[in-house]
């Protein structure tokens, strides 16, 4: 059947349909003189973020001082993220970066919680730590005032390491009540409808709890942090003295504060944006916002490719004009189906035929290899504009930091080693080999060969009961 199919395409018209795909190429996989026109603009969206608003909300996190691995004692954590809640308890013992015990936990948030009242959305994440913490033995009801680090994945202006105020939802999110509170209060008073004293002693951006465990675990030479997952962003040490804006209630402890670039915003005219992302964006349930992260994150990499992929069926030959009901349904076709697809290496690109199986109902046997091809490409695409577009940002901050170059007298350009976690990140090793590819485009092969991405998977609950300890064990003295 298969070779029947492919018989009924003219060279002519494979011709045709290659050139309509290498005109997506020519725009999303970025040249690299495009990539390095981007990584500047980055840099200057992100050094005026620092003195006043700009695309980037560039938030002190009002965390100055990282875990160095010499923090003890009980703590707890919850980490609300995009798709996963997890739940930690560790005991942090006296010797060096020692831990004692501990436990993790992590469950799929029902989707029901991610639009109910805020309230609501509170009470099931206390009570999903209080129910498992008494299953596993380290019950928190036990405790006097046990003290929990809050790792939350929302753009939130930090007043203090432990308050601050939600700007907005990302990631699907909508539950009202929540935007312009206090995420940690309402936290604590969720515990107190379940009659059960916490302290919320730190509360912190995803990317923020992933540099810190970087650095409890191992050591200083860890810049900045990075999330890919179902959404991105990243943060970096930034030193006080450049941060010019004000910094609410802030008395200088430390030299330098990890800032939240908040990267989902960046705005800038280089980005390569389809028709297919503006339909995209205004249907989403925050227009306007998050471009960047829409461009990039694993909630939207499925449903950019799964309309270009309707649109070649619309208007070309693909899936001889078959236009099934789920290809024109947002979220039917997932990223996890981009990842399969793109690096599929199989001869006749059986894995491509066996998601569009699954996701549109398509008997693999009537897709022709043409077809398989061109979706396989088209998930490529958007894997690659991702990965390029995180490697400017990367690279603006290289740039900032002055990571771009070697040395004044000719030695080797410092190791930059940056924490990355996310779906994304971990899962697919191709997707970080792309990144690594257009860092060394931007800022060429020496420099290159000392970049590292270290891989701290799920750590951003264990980094946020670091902060929470940090933060602690200086109250103490
Ligand atoms: C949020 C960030 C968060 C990122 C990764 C984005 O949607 O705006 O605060 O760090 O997702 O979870
Ligand atoms: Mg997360």
């Amino acid at each position: 059947i298969v070779r029947c199919f492919s018989q009924r395409l003219s060279v002519m018209d494979v011709e045709r349909r290659d050139a309509e795909i290498k005109k997506y190429w020519d725009r999303l996989h970025l040249s690299p003189e495009a990539l390095k026109q981007l990584a500047n603009a980055f840099q200057d969206e992100l050094e005026a973020g620092l003195e006043q608003k700009s695309s980037l909300l560039m938030i002190p996190t009002m965390v100055d001082m990282l875990p160095q691995g010499h923090e003890c004692g009980d703590y707890y954590a919850i980490d609300l993220g995009g798709t996963n809640l997890r739940v930690l308890y560790t005991r942090l013992g006296k010797g060096p970066k020692e831990v004692e015990a501990e436990a993790i936990n992590s469950a799929p948030i029902p989707p029901e919680m991610q639009s109910c009242p805020v309230e609501e959305l509170m009470d099931y994440v206390a009570g999903h730590l209080i129910d498992w913490s008494e299953q596993h033995h380290c019950s928190i009801r036990e405790r006097e005032v046990p003290i929990i680090g809050f790792c939350f994945s929302f753009p939130v202006e930090q007043t203090a390491v432990d308050a601050g105020t939600l700007l907005r939802w990302t990631k699907g999110y909508t539950n009202p009540g929540a935007v312009g509170k206090d995420p940690a209060k309402l936290l604590h008073e969720a515990f107190k409808r379940r009659g059960v004293n916490v302290h919320i002693g730190a509360l912190l951006n995803d990317t923020v709890g992933t540099l810190a465990a970087a650095r409890y675990v191992d050591g200083q030479d860890t810049i900045a942090a990075m999330i890919m997952g179902t959404g991105t962003n990243a943060c970096y040490m930034e030193l006080l003295g450049r941060i010019t804006k004000w910094l609410p209630h802030y008395r200088p402890r430390t030299s330098d504060m990890v800032v939240n670039i908040e990267w989902p915003g960046f705005q800038a005219a280089e980005l390569p944006i389809l028709e297919e992302d503006r339909h995209l964006d205004e249907e989403s349930n925050n227009p306007g916002q998050q471009r960047f992260e829409k461009l990039t994150a694993g909630l939207y990499m499925g449903d950019i490719a799964r309309r270009i992929i309707l649109r070649a069926a619309e208007e070309r030959e693909l899936f001889d004009g078959r236009v099934p009901e789920g290809l024109r349904t947002m979220e039917t076709f997932p990223t996890k189906f981009v990842g399969i697809a793109a690096q599929d290496d199989t001869p006749d690109l059986s894995r491509t035929a066996g998601v569009l199986h699954r996701a549109f109902g398509f008997d693999p046997d009537s897709i022709s290899p043409q077809d398989r091809k061109e979706v396989k490409e088209i998930c490529a695409m958007v894997t690659v504009r991702s990965a390029r577009l995180v490697a400017a940002a990367v690279c603006g901050i290289m740039r900032h930091l002055g990571r771009d170059v070697g040395d004044p007298a000719g030695g080797a350009p410092p190791r930059t080693c940056i924490a990355v976690d996310g779906g994304i990140f971990v899962r697919y090793g191709f997707y970080r080999e792309l990144l690594k590819q257009g860092v060394r485009d931007i800022l060429g092969d020496a420099v290159a060969d000392q970049f590292e991405l270290r891989v701290v998977a799920g750590g951003s609950a264990f980094g946020a009961a670091c902060v929470a300890a940090a933060s602690h064990s200086y109250m103490r003295g």
